[in-house]
């Protein structure tokens, strides 16, 4: 059995038994299972995005568990920008996993705070704006018994366009949040992705087109913080090589073919810088 996260394994009994490698092949046929692997043809580059939002949250990915992983972003914001709060909340699924650890670091109690409709699927791969406010509204929905009153620190995963996360903080203060300090779990989005997410051009990502502090205000939160990009490694248990975050940094472990560098308008920012 081959899958994409260990949790497929999970679920139907089957062992984990390695990962299939950078520039490795496993063919299973008739004569039986075998690998071909070119090692000097490749520079491992894990896509760091898996921790922080596309794997499931019980996967264990190149060694590292995504859970503990997101507790540890949650911990080093915890750190980096200490706030006085009532509450700890998470936006479901990715931010909850950080939420957890921003409370065991802060110990500023966890508290739900967001339910999720689980029967929508996940607003950022949705084509366009209207799809995707719409589907913010189906998707959450705050608490208000949890938040009214309170000051609340919410985390969430990552911020792309920036409106999901505005909509999610009006949705708190309508249900009575005093405060709305916004946490998130991974460095600005600076950078468009050629690997094949669906992170959109540079002209759409929020990062690009404006500060933090006025991403912030356009969000309506109180105070915000991102996840430093010095502070990935502490993410992922120390470990430093073996990552692609071009899409935080800039620096993209592979050549970009024209073709896909004009579909992206990569001349909206700075050069591209390469490894
Ligand atoms: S650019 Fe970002 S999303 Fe794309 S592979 Fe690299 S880390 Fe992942």
């Amino acid at each position: 059995m081959f899958a994409s996260e260990t949790c497929a394994l999970d679920a139907c009994g089957a062992d984990f038994i390695r990962d299939v490698r950078p520039g490795e092949i496993v063919v299973a046929d008739g004569k039986g299972l075998r690998s071909i692997y070119e090692p000097a043809s490749v520079k491992k580059s894990l896509c760091i995005f898996e921790y922080i939002y596309f794997a499931r949250t019980d996967s264990v990915v190149d060694g590292i568990s995504v859970y503990d992983a997101r507790r540890a972003a949650g911990r080093l914001l915890a750190r980096q920008k200490p706030v006085d709060a009532d509450i700890v909340i998470g936006v479901p699924e990715s931010g909850i996993d950080a939420a957890i650890g921003y409370s065991e670091e802060s110990g500023i109690p966890y508290q739900k705070g967001i339910v999720k409709n689980s029967y929508i699927g996940r607003t950022f791969i949705k084509p366009n704006q209207s799809e995707r406010e719409q589907s913010v509204r189906i998707k959450l929905n705050a608490i208000a018994s949890c938040v009214r009153g309170k000051r609340v620190v919410m985390l969430d995963d990552s911020i792309v366009r920036g409106t999901t996360c505005a909509r999610i903080v009006s949705m708190l203060r309508e249900s009575g949040a005093a405060e709305v300090h916004l946490r998130i779990a991974s460095p600005p989005f600076l950078w468009p992705c050629y690997y094949g997410t669906d992170i959109p051009s540079k002209e759409d990502l929020a990062a690009c087109r404006h500060s933090v502090e006025e991403i912030g205000r356009m969000s309506h939160a109180d105070s915000i913080d991102y996840l430093r990009l010095e502070n990935l490694p502490g993410m992922l248990g120390g470990r430093h090589d073996g990552f692609c975050d071009a899409c935080f940094s800039g620096r993209y472990p592979a050549e970009i073919p024209d073709y896909l560098v004009a579909r992206k308008n990569y001349d909206y920012c700075s050069p591209i810088k390469r490894l």
